[in-house]
């Protein structure tokens, strides 16, 4: 394993991003990484394009992190410093690099465009350094390495810095790993972050390896349960007397483990069991259809979705009958039940689903706003279910709609895992 514990430092570069006119990304997506590795990582900073100040910050970086890992200012231009300064503060001079020369001179090549005297300096490096090749893009990474110090210069655009992170930077790091981080993320719906961190209250605080945490999207909430540990292969034995004590709190509302979200749930279940679903979708306008879709793989699975919003487009589309339309209403458990059965029908599927409801902002048929209907129609499972959304504030439609969405998602999901053959 490791040889010592280092610490990290993230030093981002660049004026766009000191001024606000971009995110800073690149600063997220080290730091996770950092954190999977196991190593420390207790500052982070943004610096303009300016040598002096990059390198008051290198010092200060270097003052109390042993890797500072910049990105920016590796590009042609002439306000792109950082290997002109932080070579300069390693005492290094700038040397040509023969493979990233080459490399520059093809992809010039590949484009069909003349390289220019500017684009040559992206191949000047700094002396005794490891370089990272660049396969997205012209400016390759370096990693510079002295008394125990090291400095990693990675370049600013997110398509090609991640990469690098992954692919050259994560490997270079392994050597100073002491533990290593084995994570689970357990996702669940139907239940509030509130709730579960009542039901598993004891094991979120007092559990130190593995530790609880938990993290709440749209509807949802994610527990990751994380193992620290010399080797991989123990991590499951770590992991298992937690895993097992959120299962039996928790474990119904438990819809997958490591899978990403509802639609990717499904899309997996649905594969599984060789069983395919349609969709008749009413207030969520194909919402739904569109989240499946976006699964690869989603045509093994997924037959049709049918974006019925009127009541005459209900009937012709969906089979929805006038008659239940004239008595209940379009917004109604009846309508539900009934375009999720259209649904089925329509599609050739083994399941269907109906979603119906009022994502407002105005009630209509003195129906409030926030009341949904969703169903589920299958030859061996049916379930309608009712939801009554309280929220009034300006994203509220969008919340209902996308609520609306999950729900009817986690219902066929249901459907699929009761089916029976
Ligand atoms: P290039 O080879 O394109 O010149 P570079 O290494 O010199 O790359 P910069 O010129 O600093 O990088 O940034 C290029 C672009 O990368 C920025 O305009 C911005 O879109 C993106 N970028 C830079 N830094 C970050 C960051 N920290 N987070 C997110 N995006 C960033």
């Amino acid at each position: 394993m490791g040889t010592k514990t280092k610490s990290a430092e993230i030093l981002c570069i660049g004026t766009e991003l000191l001024m606000g006119d971009i995110v800073n990304t690149n600063a997220a997506y080290i730091a996770r990484r950092l954190a999977e590795l196991g190593i420390n990582l207790y500052h982070q900073s943004v610096v303009g394009d300016n040598p002096g100040r990059l390198r008051d910050s290198l010092e200060i970086a270097f003052s109390r992190a042993d890797i500072v890992i910049t990105t920016g200012g590796l590009g042609p231009t002439y306000d792109d410093l950082s290997k002109e300064t932080v070579a300069a503060f390693f005492g290094r001079k700038l040397v040509l690099h023969a493979e990233s020369l080459e490399w520059l001179e093809s992809y010039f090549t590949r484009l069909g465009r003349p390289m220019t005297e500017n684009n040559r300096k992206q191949a000047m490096m700094p002396e005794d350094c490891t370089v990272f090749p660049n396969p997205n893009g012209t400016a390759p990474g370096c990693a510079i390495e002295q008394d125990g110090r090291i400095a990693i210069l990675l370049p600013g655009p997110p398509r090609e810095m991640q990469p690098m992170m992954d692919h050259a930077v994560i490997p270079f790091l392994q050597r100073f790993q002491e533990y290593r981080l084995v994570s689970h993320n357990l996702h669940f719906f139907g239940i509030g972050e509130s709730t579960l961190e009542e039901k598993l209250r004891a094991l979120m605080t007092s559990s130190i390896n593995p530790t609880v945490a938990p993290y709440a999207k749209t509807g949802e909430v994610m527990l990751r349960v994380t193992a620290r540990v010399q080797d991989p292969a123990e991590a499951d034995a770590i992991m298992a007397p937690a895993l097992a004590e959120i299962d039996k709190a928790a474990g119904e509302f438990l819809y997958g483990v490591d899978v990403g979200d509802l639609q990717t749930a499904l899309c997996r279940a649905l594969k599984e069991k060789g069983l395919h679903v349609a969709l008749a979708e009413s207030c969520t306008g194909g919402m739904t259809a569109a989240r499946l879709t976006g699964v690869p793989g989603a045509s093994q699975v997924f037959e049709c979705g049918i974006c019925c919003y009127s009541n005459a487009m209900k009937e012709q589309l969906a089979g929805v009958r006038p008659g239940t339309l004239a008595q209940y209403g379009a917004v109604s458990e009846e309508t539900a039940r009934e375009l999720a059965a259209g649904a089925r029908r329509a599609g050739g599927a083994q399941i269907g689903v109906g979603i119906t409801g009022n994502a407002g902002p105005e009630p209509s048929e003195g129906k409030p706003v926030g009341l949904v209907y969703v169903a589920v129609d299958s030859g061996w499972y049916q379930e309608t279910i009712t939801l009554n959304i309280a929220r009034r504030d300006d994203d509220a439609r969008a919340y209902i709609r996308t609520l609306a969405s999950s729900n009817a998602l986690n219902l066929a999901l249901r459907a699929c895992r009761a089916y029976p053959g």
